[in-house]
């Protein structure tokens, strides 16, 4: 019997649509930190952005009891249980102002990530454009280019106060766009949102047909004073957008995988038809804690981000020290600074690496406008931070 001719590629060679998602570019810097702690080196990773303390005792307590409730262990309602949708609307009311229709404005969603992801699949066809902040999170355009379609960077740069120039975006792009994601107090450049900036995206929304998706996941996480805007707050914005507000930041929840959309209400049975046929909801009892959560004292918030500042400014003042200028942030849990001179992100994120077993994230981890900065993770324990600047202002000086 004649063997048919294959045509096929090899069984384990993964789907084009994965293949186009960029390789992980780190997966180097990675492998040393890995090899210098097997040789029994300190390193202190300032890298990644999770919180290192617990998250507040009153939701802890909270998901005790509904943890225990055997009425929670079925299979959550996609669309979220009535506590959580009302305890939504009224943090979004007393907190920024903003009017929530607890029945067809928000639905949960377990995480910021899984909705950005499923988000670009609600929205995109192949063909079509998602515009994405550069830097940004890494979801901005491996989502879209897993849906098949294309991510077009926005620029952020510090001389706009990292917001993206909208005046620039090419015409092509902005006649193919259908989404746009953007992230204010900004991940990674701890930029918050210039005045009068939302304002444009909604006048850029309506003119060219664009949802706009903000990245909500460090309202929360503000310092001297500065108190964070939702996007939603905006004239018009609730017709033209949706806010994707996620629990892990602000209330110490990363594990937890809690979050949820909000805004445009057709944009949101969108999501939520294509949620239905992707995953089963959010746990129920996570649902209880988030209400817990978000109906809580403000406290814990407050000391969270009053260890933050402590921290952000020892960071700001050990990098003056070794001669890197910058402006201490006003919000999120990031120090994102420029790289001294004759330095790439990569090669001063090894050179701080070698020198002084400290991980920092190069700026191009978030894409090409990310280079030439690096990025410093407020989350590590004091001490670590501590120990950490002591040896960038020994070994780099
Ligand atoms: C941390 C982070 C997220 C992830 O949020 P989850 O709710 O934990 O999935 C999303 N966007 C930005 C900008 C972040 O920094």
């Amino acid at each position: 019997m004649a063997t048919p001719e294959i045509s096929k590629r090899p069984l384990t060679e993964p789907s084009r649509r994965l293949e186009a998602v960029p390789a992980y570019m780190f997966a180097e810097l990675e492998r040393r930190v890995e090899e210098m702690r097997d040789r029994g080196v300190d390193v202190i990773s300032l890298g990644i952005g999770d919180p290192d303390r617990p998250t507040y005792p009153h939701i802890v307590e909270a998901m005790q009891t509904a943890v225990a409730d055997p009425a929670n262990h079925g299979y959550p309602s996609n669309r979220g249980r009535a506590e959580f949708r009302d305890a939504f609307a009224e943090f979004y009311d007393q907190r920024f102002g903003v009017q929530i229709d607890p029945d067809s404005e928000v639905i949960p969603a377990i995480g910021a990530k899984e909705c950005i992801y499923n988000l670009c699949f609600a929205f995109l066809d192949p063909g079509d454009v998602a515009l994405a902040a550069d830097p940004g999170y890494p979801v901005y355009t491996g989502g879209p280019a897993l849906a098949g379609a294309e991510a077009v960077l926005l620029p952020l740069r510090p001389e706009l106060g990292f917001a993206p120039d909208l005046e620039a975006i090419p015409t092509d792009a902005l006649a193919r766009a259908r989404l746009l994601f953007v992230n204010y107090p900004n991940n990674p450049t701890g930029a918050v949102a210039p005045i009068g900036f939302f304002e444009r995206l909604v006048e850029l929304a309506r003119e060219h047909e664009i949802l706009i998706v903000h990245d909500n996941a460090y309202s929360e996480t503000t310092y001297d004073g500065y108190v964070a805007p939702s996007f939603l707050a905006t004239p018009g914005a609730k017709a033209v957008g949706v806010e994707v507000f996620s629990l892990s930041k602000g209330f110490n929840m990363t594990g937890w995988r809690c979050a949820a959309i909000l805004g445009a209400a057709d944009a949101v049975a969108s999501y939520w038809r294509l949620k239905t046929n992707v995953d089963s909801g959010l746990f129920e009892a996570t649902q209880i804690a988030a209400a817990a959560a978000l109906a809580g004292p403000r406290g814990p918030i407050e000391e969270m981000n009053a260890i933050y500042a402590r921290r952000r400014d020892l960071v700001v003042e050990t990098l003056r020290e070794i001669g890197v200028e910058v402006e201490p942030p006003r919000g999120t849990i990031y120090v994102w600074a420029p790289v001294p001179e004759g330095h790439t992100s990569a090669s001063f994120a090894e050179l701080v690496l070698r020198e002084a077993a400290v991980v920092v994230s190069p700026g191009s981890m978030y894409g090409p406008s990310g280079e030439g900065f690096f990025r410093i993770s407020l989350t590590a324990p004091d001490d670590r931070i501590s120990e950490a600047v002591a040896r960038m202002r020994e070994h780099l000086t």
